[in-house]
C-alpha cells in the first residue's frame, strides 16, 4: 500500500448516467470506505473513469492508455498504481445490483494488465443497514 500513489476509481457508466460521483471523491476525501487504508498524512493522485458501459471493455483501453502515459510521462510504473471499483460496480446499491461483468472487470484490470485492484469506494450506512436487514445481498 505504501508503495502507491496513483489511484484510479472505475466507476458505473450507467450509474454516472445520474451520479455525480461526489460520493466516491467524499469517501477518499475523508479516508472512509473502500480508502479506509490510506493515509491522510499524504497525498495521492486520483484519476475518476467510468467502465464505458457494458460490457465494461473500455476500462482494458483507458487503463492500458494510463498505464503508457504515466510511465512515458512521469515515470510512475504500474505497481505504483492501485485501482477502485466503485462500490455501485461491486455490491448491491441504490443504482441497482452490483456489475453482472465483476469478474470480467476483475480479469482485465489484475490480470490481463496486471494492475493492483481494491473493490468499493463509499459505503453508505444506509446500504450497511440494508445489508444487515437483508434486503441488499450484496
Ligand atoms: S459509488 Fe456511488 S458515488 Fe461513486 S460513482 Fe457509484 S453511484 Fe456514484
Ligand atoms: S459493465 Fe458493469 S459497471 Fe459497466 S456499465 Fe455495465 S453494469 Fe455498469
Amino acid at each position: 500500500m505504501r508503495e502507491k500513489e496513483y489511484i484510479v476509481v472505475v466507476q458505473c457508466h450507467i450509474a454516472m448516467e445520474r451520479c455525480s460521483g461526489y460520493f466516491c471523491e467524499k469517501a477518499f476525501h475523508e479516508r472512509t470506505g473502500g480508502f479506509k487504508g490510506y493515509s491522510k498524512e499524504r497525498s495521492y493522485r486520483i484519476l475518476y473513469l467510468t467502465c464505458g458501459g457494458c460490457c465494461g471493455m473500455a476500462v482494458h483501453r483507458k487503463l492500458q492508455d494510463l498505464i503508457k502515459m504515466a510511465k512515458s510521462e512521469e515515470k510512475i510504473e504500474k505497481h505504483r498504481i492501485i485501482v477502485h471499483l466503485a462500490t455501485c460496480i461491486t455490491k448491491d446499491s441504490y443504482h441497482g445490483p452490483p456489475c453482472p461483468h465483476l469478474d470480467y472487470l476483475k480479469i482485465m484490470i489484475q490480470e490481463k494488465l496486471g494492475l493492483d485492484l481494491r473493490e468499493d469506494t463509499t459505503i453508505s450506512k444506509t446500504a450497511e443497514s440494508r445489508r444487515k436487514n437483508g434486503i441488499y445481498k450484496s
